[in-house]
């Protein structure tokens, strides 16, 4: 175990401490995660769970939408916001997936290494290496932790690295990973960035974090001078 390890384990305890650990559904398809995901790209969780919910009820089975046009799918998904770029980035999957056996499934990949999944899904246009991680994580069970916004900010405050880009964050932090701790870590840090660590003035005095990080603006404000929060804990790969 390098130092580097042995800090990701002290910051992953100390996070589950103070956050608990989070409930994990097993049994996601990775192409319902994929779906999810491509529906999620900036904008929130609720906002795209409703989409995703308009399309299951509109499209039981994903095969069911080979027909659609990317108007169609793009009006049913429309509470995503961005929904002609996303319908397309959908029609494209469903493309390529007809080619596969079994057809219109995300299962071949299986027999893949991570490597090999995320070369392969971000070969279509509109996904990236964060959404193809996402499958890896919530639709495989893969020990790979996705970095999205919050978790870029907050690695780099906290000092697990030191990257200037969330793909570059991604791969020097999955390089690393201890194993068994993507789930709890990639979460944790997510609640993390949306309840302590925001982007302007993150509440340091209230932070489970604060004598292993790095960060060197820390924030010495009181708690008492922020506003009451309400935290939002909804996170869309973890119901789909
Ligand atoms: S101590 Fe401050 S900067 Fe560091 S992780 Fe906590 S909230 Fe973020």
């Amino acid at each position: 175990m390098t130092n580097s390890q042995n800090f990701i384990l002290r910051v992953n305890s100390k996070l589950a401490e103070h956050f608990g650990k989070p409930k994990r559904k097993l049994d996601s398809k990775p192409l319902d995660i994929l779906i999810a995901t491509i529906l999620s790209q900036n904008t929130n969780d609720r906002n795209s769970h409703k989409a995703y919910l308009s399309l299951r009820s509109k499209y039981p089975n994903w095969s069911d939408m080979e027909k659609a046009t990317v108007n169609q799918i793009a009006k049913t998904i429309r509470s995503a916001g961005l929904s002609q770029q996303k319908a397309k980035t959908i029609k494209q999957l469903l493309l390529t997936l007809k080619t596969k056996k079994p057809k219109f499934s995300l299962d071949y990949l299986y027999e893949f290494s991570n490597e090999q999944i995320i070369s392969e899904l971000t070969s279509i246009s509109g996904i990236g290496v964060k959404t193809a991680s996402c499958v890896l994580l919530f639709g495989m069970q893969r020990n790979v932790c996705p970095v999205d916004t919050h978790v870029f900010r907050t690695l780099n405050r906290i000092g697990v690295v030191n990257k200037r880009t969330a793909e570059k964050t991604f791969y020097a932090l999955n390089e690393i990973l201890p194993k068994l701790i993507a789930h709890q870590f990639h979460t944790n840090l997510i609640m993390l960035g949306r309840t302590i660590c925001k982007p302007q003035k993150p509440i340091c005095t209230e932070c489970p974090l604060l004598d292993l990080c790095t960060y060197k603006d820390k924030n010495p404000t009181s708690p008492l001078a922020f506003k009451a929060r309400t935290v939002n804990d909804f996170l869309l790969l973890d119901v789909v």
